[in-house]
């Protein structure tokens, strides 16, 4: 079923290891939030500047609905493109202007992003007008405690980021790293639950209109997390090592013990909750990404599994 989305909002579906573009237009300056993945700041400039995007105007702002690397790597591109100002929530402000690389997942992911300069802050509870639409910004905690959502109650559309998915939502730290993110999670779910939504532009993904039933999957994957901490360390391990492999395209299979030796998430994961060897975890991850579908062994290297 097809959203519908008035067409002053336009989305740029993106991929897994970038989030979506999505451009609100107006006389008043347009705006765009969240910016993708740093090394396809060139594909997202590009898209950006189309018909379907700018078609030759500026850029007025942009707008973060969380800093993690693929939400926020394209920023310091389109700012040096556009000079335009950078808004991110307030939460993440302090993060971003330290550049705290542990917090953001960047390094101690094995990410990569562009650093750039916060110039305002998203307030959550407060309104915003982008798109000659009304945006209350919320507090949606969990997958990232800063992150914000956007929700126009005029045309019932949320701006969800990664706290909600078609299936899904993004990681989330298990409880003995955070104590407060799977909690935080949950209450963010009941907090969308109580909003009307006719239609969600997800983080990653097409926009969807069943929102009930993205819901249920998600209030039924913390449901899961609740009962068994381990799943929840095995799904971030496994999000991370799809995300680097998307990001990498190849990776050699016997430089995979090294890696999860040296990437400290996976490091501190390790040694926190599964205290295997190095090669143990490797090979552990490996036959998860392929029983999974999110990748395949082909000659001596890990790729991306095609259609993905
Ligand atoms: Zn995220």
């Amino acid at each position: 079923m097809t959203a519908p989305l008035p067409p002053q909002v336009r989305v740029f579906v993106r991929d897994w290891l970038s989030s979506n573009n999505i451009l609100l237009k107006s006389a008043a300056g347009h705006v765009l939030i969240d910016t993708g993945y740093v090394r396809h700041a060139p594909l997202m400039l590009a898209l950006l500047a189309s018909r379907q995007g700018l078609d030759g105007d500026t850029l007025a702002r942009v707008v973060n609905t969380h800093c993690h690397s693929d939400h926020m790597g394209g920023n310091a591109a389109v700012a040096r493109a556009y000079g335009c100002p950078i808004a991110v929530p307030e939460g993440e402000a302090p993060l971003i202007r330290r550049w705290d690389t542990k917090a953001l997942w960047i390094d101690y992911a094995g990410q990569t992003a562009e650093r750039f300069d916060v110039d305002d802050v998203i307030v959550p509870g407060a309104t915003y007008v982008w798109g000659n639409l009304q945006w209350r910004a919320l507090a949606a905690p969990g997958h990232d405690m800063g992150a914000v959502v956007f929700y126009n109650p005029e045309h019932r559309i949320l701006i969800s980021g990664d706290a909600l998915w078609e299936n899904g939502y993004g990681l989330v730290m298990p409880r003995e790293v955070d104590p407060a993110a799977l909690p935080a999670t949950r209450a963010t779910l009941d907090m969308l639950a109580k909003l009307d939504v006719a239609v969600v532009i997800p983080g990653h993904g097409e926009p969807f209109t069943d929102v009930a039933a993205a819901l249920e999957r998600a209030f039924s994957r913390t449901a899961a997390f609740e009962a068994d901490e381990m799943r929840m360390v095995r799904h971030a391990l496994k999000v991370l090592l799809t995300f680097t492999l998307l990001d990498r395209q190849r990776m050699p299979l016997d430089e995979l013990p090294a890696f999860v030796e040296q990437v400290p998430i996976f490091r501190d994961f390790n040694a926190r909750y599964l205290q295997l060897a190095p090669v143990a975890l490797a090979q552990r991850l490996v036959d998860e990404l392929e029983r999974a579908g999110a990748a395949r062994r082909d000659a001596g290297m890990l790729v991306p599994a095609s259609g993905r």
